[in-house]
């Protein structure tokens, strides 16, 4: 590899002042005597102080550390996505068992009420069982449905501080 080729792929580090002292060293002295690297090291430098002023948080000015910050983002928002996606599963597991374990306690409830009301009405008092026991499902799920999303907005909330 020539000594031109090797300056050249470090053209775009050193406009991002990314390079070791040593290799800014041979960029510079390369760039001195070779047109093709002057332009081109030229035209990185607005690219590298537009990427430093974008208004993503980023540990240092350099272009790697920035390429790592990205990267580092890009895995936070997967792993948000993995996190939502468990909190669905619990609520819907929940409210599964909220569910099952309620049937039998209305069945129980109902059953005892409505016998002291209308006991000749059994027909009716079933139906009554059903309709308290899937509005209170419904109930069930809907916190379950504004807890998930009260976790998720407050979770993104605490991302943007960080
Ligand atoms: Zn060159």
């Amino acid at each position: 590899m020539s000594e031109h080729d090797k300056i050249r792929e470090l053209l775009a580090l050193a406009a991002a002042d990314a390079l070791t002292s040593a290799e800014e060293k041979q960029v510079a002295e390369h760039v001195r005597s070779c047109i093709a690297c002057s332009n081109e090291l030229g035209a990185w430098r607005p690219i590298a102080s537009e990427l430093r002023r974008l208004p993503t948080p980023q540990p240092s000015s350099g272009l790697v550390q920035a390429t790592l910050a990205r990267a580092a983002a890009k895995h936070t928002e997967q792993a948000e996505h993995d996190w939502n996606r468990r909190v669905m599963i619990v609520v819907v597991v929940f409210a599964w068992l909220l569910t099952i374990a309620s049937w039998p306690v209305f069945q129980v409830v109902s059953g005892h009420f409505g016998s002291l009301l209308e006991p000749q009405f059994s027909h009716t008092q079933f139906s009554h069982t059903w309709i308290s026991f899937a509005a209170f499902t419904a109930l069930g799920w809907l916190a379950g449905g504004v807890a998930a999303v009260m976790l998720a907005v407050r979770q993104r909330g605490e991302r943007r501080l960080a």
